[in-house]
């Protein structure tokens, strides 16, 4: 049977902006503790099935595979499992699979107790170029009626795979990995005012990569993270087309540059996204619970180095954006009654945003409850009055629509900052 393969962008997952249904947003965070707890990585190796001459393998970053059983002849169920517990669904998984003769096998995805599969089955053979598993190659099995969150997904999913001699690459998202992400950062610091470099190490010893974009003696500064949380691959696409543009040869751009130093984060949890985690990172924690605490080595050299850099510049973060991913596009934003270093420079950008694109309505959470601070926005904030957000992008917004809404986001917010740093007395 010859497998069908559709665009990303093609994919008939329906965008929920505009619509009467919308996400409600997660309930308010409460702190809890982030002292490191143990994590369970995976065994790595291949699973091989020789009557068959079927091989699955997790050896590579990124990949998360924790066991498998074969039914039948053609028939596999596969088992993942997260880092620990307690967990929020976000099912990761990522595996190779090949053969040595063309061969049809179906795959069962299978989750511990409690968890649901969440992602939309991509495929690719090279590891970089993804499209969408056929609708029509994808079965679910006992599917929620809610319309988001873990109420709304099946239990397991069965995927018809065609494998032979190439590799077939399976993964719930895009794989952006370390190596992946380090490499779009070598590369977008070609260019003279971009410079990589290391702000300190995750707690298995990776690099904490940090982009300075711009005119870094600037006193007028701006924050960018994203990826915490591992699976997030739509939130780490959302910030890459806001920090290229930023990086862009406009006027626009040219000028922000002029005036304010950038700094970027693209990865947070390293050893989180290599390990193929659900959320956590090595210590076992969900580093956007750790921004009060500061028990985490990933949360504590971007502490540092704010805190570092204000001393140095005697300068301000005027703004602070951290990318996320998760059931639907919204935007966790602070109370606009509170103000910080720019008043109402986030009601004024998203009400900008909405003005640019026909037919949107951003949905937007505002909250004022921000000590103690808990999350990197409210780090941001209360710490060094940065105006500041959460960006989440939906787990299936099409690829195009949230790099345009990115691209357009980053022109607005330049020529806010710009007309406000300049009417300044
Ligand atoms: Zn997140």
């Amino acid at each position: 049977m010859k497998i069908i393969i559709v665009l990303l962008s093609l994919l008939t997952i329906p965008n929920l902006y505009g619509q009467e249904q919308r996400f409600q947003g997660q309930p308010p965070v409460s702190a809890v503790s982030t002292d490191s707890k143990p994590v369970q990585k995976q065994w790595k190796g291949q699973f091989r099935f020789p009557d068959q001459d079927i091989i699955f393998s997790n050896e590579f970053d990124g990949a998360r595979l924790n066991g498998i059983v074969q039914n039948n002849d053609s028939t596999y169920t596969v088992l993942v499992t997260s880092e620990n517990t307690p967990i929020n669904t976000s099912s990761w998984y990522a595996f190779k699979v090949w053969g040595k003769r063309p061969k049809t096998i179906d795959v069962w995805l299978t989750y511990q107790s409690n968890n649901k599969h969440r992602y939309y089955p991509k495929l690719s053979y090279d590891g970089v170029n993804w499209t969408a598993l056929d609708s029509l190659q994808y079965e679910e099995i006992g599917r929620g009626d809610k319309e988001f969150g873990p109420g709304s997904l099946p239990e397991k999913v069965k995927l018809r795979l065609e494998v032979g001699p190439d590799t077939l690459w399976v993964a719930g998202q895009e794989l952006e990995n370390s190596t992946r992400v380090n490499a779009w950062m070598d590369s977008i610091s070609q260019k003279k005012f971009v410079t990589k470099s290391i702000i300190g190490k995750s707690r298995e010893g990776r690099n904490l990569n940090l982009l300075s974009i711009g005119n870094t003696a600037s006193k007028n500064m701006i924050m960018i993270i994203s990826r915490q949380h591992p699976p997030e691959v739509t939130g780490y696409l959302s910030m890459k087309s806001f920090v290229e543009t930023l990086a862009e040869n406009t006027k626009v751009a040219k000028n922000f540059r002029k005036e304010f130093a950038i700094y970027v984060i693209p990865l947070m949890n390293p050893d989180g996204v290599d390990n193929g985690f659900w959320r956590h990172n090595t210590g076992g924690i969900d580093l956007n619970r750790d921004w009060a605490n500061f028990n985490q080595p990933e949360t504590t050299a971007v502490k540092e180095f704010m805190e570092g850099l204000v001393e140095k510049t005697q300068g301000k973060f005027y703004f602070g954006i951290d990318f996320h991913s998760t059931w639907d596009d919204i935007y966790y934003t602070v109370d606009p009654k509170l103000y910080g270093n720019m008043p109402n420079l986030i009601s004024t950008w998203l009400d900008r945003l909405k003005k640019r694109i026909k037919g949107y309505d951003p949905n937007i959470k505002p909250n004022g409850d921000l000590v103690p601070t808990t999350v990197s926005r409210n780090y941001f904030f209360v710490e060094h009055g940065a105006e500041a957000l959460v960006f989440e992008v939906g787990d299936n917004t099409p690829r195009k629509f949230l790099k345009e809404k990115a691209t357009i986001g980053a022109n607005e917010l330049m020529w806010i900052m710009l007309e406000r740093i300049n009417s300044k007395p």
